[in-house]
């Protein structure tokens, strides 16, 4: 993509999320923006990272590991933190964990328990966050709220997995108020269920990230909005 475009595409999101920060009276720096860039090349993730983007997000372990080392600001001083927010399989978590410094969708205790293990294998603890299927949609992964108080005991119990917080995908909308109160379901979730050091909240999406802003979004996935 033309790197002019994605500069003033990047300046129009950036803005937008600290608009929706102040409107709901919040300190801009509390938002970080996730670039979701499974759906462009290398070059253009590289010309993302070289335009100041410090958090990269992909969905499938099978084409990051392919784009991944195309990307040399990856290996360099600039490299950013890198996101993985696809479904989650267990026999992949090995390999997600050896490339991604964050997992936003551990959808079961035993996927958790697994990751657990393989970070502990690789030396390390894995920073998570928690989905939640807020709308109890059928073809969504994530945890149903009435099960979440539970597992969340067993996961925050694990030697190798650090939660951040939780994580949600609205339903889809081409409104985006309707987003609002699952984004509100999420955040009262996480005050009701977790420790202040687990308030992070990965909620917003291209179509509804500034409600999610207004809500207490922390960290917001944005693909197609810095891509068209
Ligand atoms: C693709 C994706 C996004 C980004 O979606 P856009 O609507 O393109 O901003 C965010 N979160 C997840 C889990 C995704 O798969």
């Amino acid at each position: 993509m033309d790197r002019e475009r994605l500069k003033r595409s990047l300046a129009a999101v950036t803005s937008r999320i600290e608009a929706a920060a102040r409107r709901a009276g919040r300190d801009p720096a509390g938002v970080t923006l996730i670039a979701v860039t499974k759906t462009v090349d290398a070059a253009t993730t590289q010309a993302l990272i070289e335009l100041g983007v410090h958090d990269i997000a992909e969905n499938r372990q099978q084409s990051a590991a392919e784009k991944l080392p195309l990307i040399p600001a990856l290996n360099g001083p600039q490299r950013p933190t890198l996101h993985f927010i696809g479904p989650l399989q267990r026999n992949k978590v090995k390999r997600v964990l050896e490339q991604f410094d964050v997992l936003h969708s551990v959808e079961s205790v035993k996927l958790a328990a697994e990751v657990s293990k393989r970070a502990l294998e690789l030396g390390r603890t894995a920073a998570i966050f928690v989905q939640v299927n807020v709308a109890g949609e059928a073809q969504k992964g994530g945890f149903a709220p009435d099960e979440l108080s539970d597992s969340l005991k067993e996961i925050i119990r694990l030697p190798a997995v650090r939660v951040l917080g939780l994580m949600c995908m609205a339903p889809y909308s081409d409104e985006p108020e309707a987003a609002r109160p699952h984004f509100k379901r999420l955040a009262s979730l996480s005050r009701e269920l977790l420790p202040p050091e687990a308030h992070a909240l990965s909620m917003g999406m291209s179509g509804d990230f500034e409600v999610a802003i207004e809500e207490g979004a922390t960290h917001v996935r944005v693909g197609s909005a810095l891509f068209e």
